[in-house]
């Protein structure tokens, strides 16, 4: 009788006995351990791949790089942009960075989450990092979001915008920036979440963990609901940056009230640094949470900073300063039409004090110069003889402005 083949495993010489699983192929075999070795290689390769070709595709700057970049488009801001360009290279830094598996210490991701007034620059920020690294970028609103179930927007939504924008190149968006508007509004409505169910709050940010963290998720490739015949897209969140952003209308009183509590016992030397006029600057998780948002999207969204509200100086600056302030792309209109465009200072003036009167912040900068550059836009392209020259005057703007009606404006 014929000795009985011994089956080995052909990389590692092991005898089939010592192996949990040993797969024959044509003229070999492998065994389960060879399986799990081999797996590691392609994945570090792959990473590996992954990552150089990310330095191929966008250079990564410094964090002060970061900063002077964000300089040239938004006004102040100093703290909320020294924590985004510091939070930005680390998170490009650690897509960057080939995955070894025997890697000690794992750079986890770090989402962001801002808290200012409306108007203030948040989305501005998170847009102009997105467009320098020239990543995908998608906003979403909070707001519009629902428990899975309910009517509403599912938060994988959120996700198919981001496909949408990358053109659908999956990997592309997993290494994108999605800013989500609003967090503020998905806190959970009352103290006690069992009384009630809470879809559009609590219900929210229980799906949106899934999101924030690194895992998979099953994405429309279409958006709103899903739809059992619909198609779904993988994607992994694990390398998408978060920025939340959020006004967290009356934190101030529960970020006091905080303070306050410290306070006690150290009350002379807190007192003297605690600037009431900027109490946003002090903001912390607890805050966040003691506004209703739960720990665990708390702890998913580590980094956090605040926006200054803005005052008239601030605003001033932004009408001309910032490389594409709206000063700017009034005057590069008319020079399309061969005329220069020059507002007078005290033009500049009213338009920032306006602002102010109406409550409308940098959002309201716009509409107040639509309402004062309308007529000039209209009439001028087809005037015959144009002038080569256009001031705007205090006593042109003012007239403009008396034209439109308070209500108009505030809407806009
Ligand atoms: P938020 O997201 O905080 O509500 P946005 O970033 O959407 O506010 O700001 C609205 C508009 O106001 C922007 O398009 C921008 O033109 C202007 N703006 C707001 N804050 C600033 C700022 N700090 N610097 C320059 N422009 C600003």
């Amino acid at each position: 009788m014929a000795d009985k083949e011994i089956i080995k495993c052909s990389f590692c010489d092991k005898d089939k006995q010592d192996t949990n699983v040993l797969i024959a192929g044509i003229n070999a075999h492998i065994c389960d351990s060879c399986i799990d070795q081999a797996i590691g290689i392609v994945e570090a390769e792959k990473s590996g791949k992954d990552a150089s070709e990310l330095s191929e595709h966008f250079k990564l700057l410094k964090p002060k790089e970061i900063k002077i970049h964000l300089d040239k488009h938004v006004i102040g801001q100093d703290a909320a942009k020294k924590v985004l360009a510091v939070a930005v290279y680390n998170h490009y830094k650690r897509l960057m960075q080939p995955l070894k598996k025997e890697q000690e210490v794992e750079i986890e991701k770090s989402n962001i989450i801002m808290a200012g007034e409306t108007g203030t620059g948040k989305t501005l920020l998170a847009r102009t990092i997105a467009k320098m690294l020239n990543v995908p970028f998608c906003i979403a609103d909070a707001t519009v979001l629902t428990e899975a179930g309910y009517v509403g927007e599912d938060v994988e939504s959120i996700l198919s915008r981001l496909l949408q924008v990358a053109d659908y190149d999956v990997k592309a968006a997993e290494r994108g920036i999605v800013f989500i508007d609003e967090i503020d509004k998905i806190a959970r409505k009352n103290d006690n979440p069992s009384i009630t169910r809470d879809v559009s709050g609590e219900g929210v940010q229980q799906a949106m963990l899934k999101l924030l963290e690194g895992s998979v998720v099953n994405v429309p490739p279409q958006g709103g609901r899903k739809h059992p015949e619909q198609k779904m897209i993988a994607v992994n969140t694990a390398n998408i940056l978060f920025i939340c952003g959020g006004a967290f209308d009356g934190i101030d009183s529960r970020i006091g009230s905080r303070l306050n509590t410290q306070a006690i016992g150290y009350k002379k030397s807190t007192d003297k640094t605690i600037d009431k006029q900027d109490i946003l600057q002090y903001v912390a998780p607890q805050d966040l949470k003691s506004f209703g948002l739960i720990p665990e999207l708390i702890g998913r969204m580590p980094i956090l900073t605040y926006l200054k509200p803005l005052d008239k100086k601030a605003l001033r600056a932004i009408l001309t300063k910032p490389k594409n302030a709206i000063i700017k792309q009034y005057e590069k209109l008319f020079e399309m039409d061969g005329i220069t465009l020059s507002f007078d200072e005290q033009a500049l003036n009213l338009i920032v004090e306006k602002a102010i009167e109406y409550k409308l912040g940098a959002r309201g900068l716009r509409s107040i110069c639509e309402a004062i550059m309308l007529d000039a836009m209209f009439d001028i392209p087809s005037d015959e003889n144009k002038k080569e020259k256009l001031n705007i005057s205090l006593s042109y703007a003012q007239e403009k402005l008396n034209k439109v009606s308070l209500k108009k404006l505030k809407a806009a």
